[in-house]
């Protein structure tokens, strides 16, 4: 059978375990189709525990035998595990049962990648390894033994002995069934150690397929740069003799956590100048960091079920916010991070599948691995920290780690160790973390004697399983400037707790320009109609980076909204404010580049729908090619000074501050390429050294339809490598012209380098499609169709990577009549399909609603 019947678990019908795993054993005999997995397990009765069912989650495994205490017994197996009577003392269970790696092509439990045996068990992968209490709040130390022909065989822990085609771990941190982790190969590592700041070394290793050694140093650095920062900010030191990482061609997610071994997606941590973009060295850097801080956050500490899922996520996030601020930009990061916040949160939580930060149920839990956990989840750590203050958040923070260490904690938990410590009552800030869809706040203002007044009015319009929504605590930073652009009260946050609210500042000279919700202090949608003159005030002389940068942004929405709607001109009070900043050699060539970047067009799609209106993806893409153009030819005479060529004489370096001069370099070149056909473009393809500038002269090709040759040389250059091909086959479709977006990608899927198996692969052309706005928007709905094809297809193999790539229909409600039919008759038929994974169900369900 291949999955059970759709089941809804729910928040508020947790029970703990029955039992306490005292002690693992496992014994791994590898073999590609006929893997052994032997485990010994010391049970005992729970004493906090009511419910004394002895149940083992187990999918896809063959039993072998099973024994309790020595004495072979016959449980009752079931599609989703075992049951067995067993004494009401501590007894020791024994299993064999035998597993496919090499079959299991869904990368959940223990699968095969190009030879390796490797594992993902986050978040219910290890009942397809062995049976177990497969819930993450039943911790426990395991010894692992690896039996294998392989030179390398890894688990978590630290090495206890090894001997010929044979070694063994022991991890002393009690931990989850998720956090297990075992990998075998013919792996090569670039090693290093790191002194803790107790004065412990650690052997640091990154291991990788053989010719793939040239491309770790990078993620080492950020590696150690990642273990000394969580030391010095938050307090945190590595616990074992050896970290290890480990890349992996064929991986579901990013990276994974597990203890003492962390699993990458190779495209995660590879890198090298001539191979990897800025962007890439920057998300690996974020994710190294991120992998690493769970350690503590997530790992010493866990979630008691997964509800609590955002407890892990949306702190480590957080974390490796912070740390990417540190080392990098702050504004350049925090400017960032919202726009991915509005891309990817926003549409979830203003569409069908709109949930809150910790669900309250779900079928497949997989399927909550969603920017609202982990994106809004970190927000909200954001917010309570700024009402906290930075000292009560560090001294809260001291006690979380103090308090919980070695425990699966809830939200409750979490808020406590706050409320503890400032005294605070956080009742209704708990709000975010149950209260699903994004707030709109509107402002209106008074100005008399001296006296300002802002009044601020919140409402969160009705989301799935939610009609009624209570008013949330919102932190409102606010700064004043007078009319010459000085700050007459500096940033001051406000603290918003009712649906309408009144702030007033006292004894100012004249009436002040607002400068609201500074650092996007919240994530809300503020509803503001500020007069233009604001705005381009604001674009010039905002003290505040973030809403100096949303002001630009505001005006190019406004703008484009304009001409999507009545065929306006773009606006030239924008293209001037605009073309001052880009003069400002002061201002970081990063933030100038997210200036000149624009907003999307799914960007604007989602600001339609804000304001009620259905956005139409043609006459969309027709504004941005409008303005575009138009800011082409009226910048004209300052983009050679903008160019990158030139700029940067020091061998590359993916720093932050050549990174933003190749970022300001791409987007002139983006503007150059429609005075010269791609002239330019083509010449910086030809003599690019590094990926950064070889990617972006290539789009800038593809875009204006130049591209044959250089499409073309950049596959004979790149073919062997596969992470590089990812980019060749993602750009063709990404940067396409809609018209054309369709057919290309159905061509490339067909190419003999497609490899449905391979979700990098599978991703870079159908998720660059549903990338490409009016492309897979087309009005013909070959979009959607071919999709839905290819979705249909990959669900068979991999539901996990099947059930995130839907959420490409999830604003189907928001278009046309004609398109909505055609998104839902694409949805329709993938529900339709016998035998369809839970997880894929799950979604198309309730995005159906
Ligand atoms: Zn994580």
């Amino acid at each position: 059978m291949k999955d059970a019947a759709p089941q809804t678990v729910y928040l508020s019908d947790y029970t703990p375990f029955g039992y306490v795993v005292e002690d693992v054993h496992l014994t791994f005999q590898l073999a590609p189709t006929s893997t052994r997995v032997l485990s010994r397990i010391r049970f005992a009765p729970n004493p906090d525990a009511t419910d004394k069912v002895f149940f083992l989650h187990g999918e896809e495994l063959n039993l072998i035998s099973a024994m309790i205490d020595g004495k072979p017994v016959e449980p009752v197996v079931t599609s989703v595990g075992l049951s067995c009577p067993v004494p009401e003392k501590p007894f020791v269970w024994e299993a064999e049962v035998e597993i496919s790696p090499e079959t299991n092509t869904a990368l959940e439990g223990l699968y095969m990648s190009n030879g390796m045996y490797c594992t993902q068990c986050e978040a219910e992968g290890f009942r397809k390894i062995t049976y177990y209490p497969d819930r993450p709040d039943v911790m426990s130390v395991f010894t692992v033994r690896i039996e294998g022909p392989h030179p390398v065989l890894l688990s978590n822990g630290n090495p206890r002995d090894s001997g010929d085609g044979w070694a063994e771990w022991r991890d002393p941190w009690p931990k989850p069934s998720y956090l297990f982790a075992l990998v075998a190969g013919d792996l090569v590592n670039h090693s290093d150690t790191f002194t803790t700041c107790s004065g412990t070394e650690v052997a640091l290793n990154i291991w990788v397929r053989p010719g793939d050694e040239g491309k770790c140093a990078f993620g080492m650095e950020a590696l150690k740069k990642s273990m000394r920062w969580d030391e010095e900010v938050y307090g945190r030191e590595y616990d074992l003799d050896i970290f290890n990482i480990v890349a992996v061609d064929d991986f579901n997610m990013g990276a994974m956590e597990n203890k003492g071994l962390n699993v990458f997606n190779s495209s995660a941590v590879l890198a090298s100048p001539e191979t990897s973009t800025d962007a890439n060295f920057e998300r690996i850097e974020a994710i190294i960091a991120h992998e690493y801080f769970h350690n503590w956050t997530g790992n010493r500490i866990t979630c008691r079920d997964w509800f609590q899922l955002c407890l892990k996520e949306g702190l480590t996030v957080f974390r490796d916010s912070q740390f990417t601020s540190d080392i990098r930009s702050a504004p350049v990061k925090r400017i960032s991070d919202v726009i991915d916040l509005r891309a990817r949160q926003f549409p979830e939580d203003q569409g069908p599948l709109s949930h809150p930060v910790r669900p309250e149920s779900f079928q497949e839990i997989n399927n909550f691995y969603t920017a609202t956990v982990y994106e809004k989840g970190a927000e909200v750590i954001g917010m309570l920290k700024r009402l906290v203050g930075d000292e009560g958040y560090a001294e809260a923070l001291e006690l979380y780690f103090a308090r919980h260490d070695g425990e699966a904690c809830t939200i409750e938990d979490w808020l406590k160790v706050f409320e503890d410590v400032t005294g605070r009552d956080l009742t209704q800030f708990k709000r975010w973390y149950s209260q699903s869809g994004t707030p709109r706040l509107s402002v209106t203002e008074d100005y008399a004697d001296g006296t300002y007044t802002l009044t601020f009015a919140q409402h969160t319009p009705p989301t799935p399983g939610q009609d009624e929504k209570l008013p949330q605590v919102l932190p409102i930073a606010v700064g004043l400037l007078n009319a010459n652009g000085d700050e007459v009260v500096k940033t001051t946050l406000l603290e918003m707790t009712q649906a309408e609210q009144s702030f007033e500042f006292t004894g100012l000279a004249s009436r002040p320009i607002p400068s609201l919700l500074r650092g996007f202090s919240a994530p809300v949608v503020l509803d503001r109609v500020a007069s233009k003159e604001e705005q381009v005030f604001l674009l010039a002389h905002d003290t505040d980076a973030f809403n100096r940068w949303e002001s630009g942004r505001t005006l190019a929405r406004n703008s484009l909204i304009a001409m999507v709607r009545d065929g306006a001109a773009p606006d030239q009070a924008y293209l001037d404010g605009l073309a001052a900043l880009l003069r400002d050699d002061e201002l970081d060539p990063a933030f100038r580049a997210l200036m000149l970047s624009g907003p999307s067009q799914a960007e604007l799609a989602q600001a339609l729908h804000e304001a009620g209106a259905t956005p139409d993806p043609d006459a969309i893409w027709q504004a941005k090619e409008t303005m575009a153009d138009t800011m082409a030819q009226s910048f004209r005479d300052l983009l050679p000074k903008l160019a990158y060529e030139g700029k940067v004489t020091e061998p590359y370096a993916p720093d932050a501050e050549q990174s933003g001069m190749r970022a300001l370099g791409a987007a002139t070149l983006a503007l150059q390429t429609r005075l010269d056909a791609g002239a330019a473009a083509q010449k910086q393809f030809d003599k690019a050294d590094n990926m950064t500038l070889q990617l972006s002269a290539l789009g800038q090709l593809i875009q204006v339809g130049k591209d044959t040759g250089a499409v073309q040389a950049f596959y004979d250059q790149w073919h062997n490598d596969r992470l590089v091909m990812d980019k060749w086959f993602g750009l063709q479709v990404g940067a396409a012209h809609p018209e054309v977006a369709v057919d290309r990608a159905a061509a490339l899927s067909s190419h003999p380098a497609f490899d449905m198996k391979n979700p990098n692969r599978f991703r870079a052309v159908f998720g660059a499609l549903a990338m490409n706005h009016a492309g897979f928007h087309r009005r013909d709905g070959a979009g959607y169709d071919l999709l839905a094809d290819w979705l249909i297809r990959l669900d068979a193999m991999n539901p996990q990577t099947t059930a995130r790539m839907c959420s490409a229909f999830q604003t189907w409600k928001r278009y046309d009549a004609d398109r909505q039919a055609k998104m839902k008759a694409a949805l329709e038929r993938i529900a339709a399909q016998p035998d369809l994974s839970r997880d894929t169900t799950e979604m198309v369900s309730r995005m159906l609603g």
